[in-house]
């Protein structure tokens, strides 16, 4: 553990700057919104600023990114194909343990079963993770229902915690030593370890509105979920308010699902694209023969739920596949973010 001024904090990201592309909070002054972006001036990263409108996803799983280009010449017959994965070394800065979990999630996915992606694999391992604990959680958070938060607690490079006037840097990775060390910081004794306890279980306790009304109910309502306890009515009036947008589906840092398109070039060559995909579409389970297993819009809808909510997925993911950011929520415009999902499967459940 080591300690760094609050004046100071910024010199990581600063010192990053030098061999990655640094990405980090930036509070737009026009709008209000807060962006996790790429920052040509590190000293402009805003620790303090709320949790970002999109989660920073998007550095190791684009929300486009052509991944293949290819070329067939009719007269040779031969096909030349070219796989486009240059990646730059990037960081993370200020990241919320809440995004990191997503990350981690999407990690398993990606990474964690059969078949290893590449082109995610690439993005990954390049990317330097500096998180940040919420000591004071903001109105939508609900991590403490989801075992994701208010601190990190593994996966980062360094872990910072603002206590007073300095942070508490641990490193989580020999390469997040190796940053501390070069820039000379101050070892922390051990009483550092119960202040950052102090600090966190004090954030606990700031905690309000759906994080402690329905602490217990989330995992109840995977149980409901997972059992098959919902009521099929239940599903259809969830159903009949998704407007099938998907800003669910792309501000939430833990879903994975995306499309492959090729795309024909004036060059003659084809681009292979992937993009971002959302179970809320009706051509997103759509067959060959124009078969849909999933046509009417509740069975998708539910299809989201058993995705965050399920124990299948929770036991594929090692954990649950919400990570209480309460994102899903502030986007919505049918009012079916997780949360008020959470809280009519309870009503249901109670009256
Ligand atoms: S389901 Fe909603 S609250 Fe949960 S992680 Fe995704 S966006 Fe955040
Ligand atoms: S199935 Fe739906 S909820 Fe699950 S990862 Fe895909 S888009 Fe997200
Ligand atoms: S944001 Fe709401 S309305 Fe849009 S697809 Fe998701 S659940 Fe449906």
């Amino acid at each position: 553990m080591y300690l760094i001024k609050k004046s100071e904090v910024l010199n990581i990201a600063r010192e990053l700057a030098k061999d990655h592309l640094v990405y980090g909070p930036v509070t737009d002054e026009a709008t209000g919104q807060v962006l996790f972006d790429s920052l040509d001036d590190p000293g402009k990263a805003d620790l303090g600023a709320p949790i970002p409108t999109i989660p920073p996803k998007n550095v190791v799983f684009p929300q486009m990114e052509c991944i293949y280009s290819y070329r067939y010449d009719k007269n040779s017959r031969a096909v030349d194909i070219r796989q486009v994965n240059a990646v730059k070394p990037k960081a993370l800065f200020g990241l919320r343990s809440c995004d990191l979990e997503g990350m981690r999630i999407l990690d398993r996915f990606f990474l964690g079963q059969e078949f290893v992606d590449d082109f995610y694999l690439n993005n990954r391992k390049k990317t330097f993770i500096v998180t940040n604990t919420c000591i004071a959680p903001f109105a939508q958070c609900f991590c403490v229902c989801t075992d994701s938060g208010p601190s990190a607690k593994e996966g980062f490079d360094l872990n910072l915690t603002e206590l007073g006037d300095e942070y508490l840097v641990e490193a989580g990775s020999d390469r997040g030593k190796a940053l501390a060390e070069k820039l000379g910081l101050a070892k922390a004794d051990g009483s550092y370890a119960a202040k950052k306890t102090a600090a966190v279980d004090r954030a606990m306790d700031l905690f309000t509105g759906f994080a402690v009304e329905n602490k217990a109910w989330v995992s109840r309502v995977t149980n409901r979920v997972t059992t098959g306890f919902i009521k099929e009515d239940v599903w259809e009036y969830i159903g009949d308010q998704c407007f099938e947008c998907g800003a669910c589906t792309f501000v939430c840092p833990s879903c994975s699902c995306f499309n492959i398109e090729d795309v024909n070039k004036n060059d003659g060559s084809t681009e292979r694209l992937r993009s971002w995909d959302s179970c809320s579409y009706e051509g997103y389970s759509k067959m060959a023969g124009d078969h849909n297993p999933r046509k009417p819009v509740e069975d998708r809808r539910n299809k989201r739920f058993f995705c965050k909510l399920s124990y299948s997925q929770s036991k594929k993911y090692l954990r649950p596949g919400c990570v209480g950011c309460g994102r899903c929520a502030w986007v919505c415009p049918g009012d079916i973010g997780l949360p008020n999902v959470v809280t009519y499967i309870r009503r249901e459940t109670t009256k």
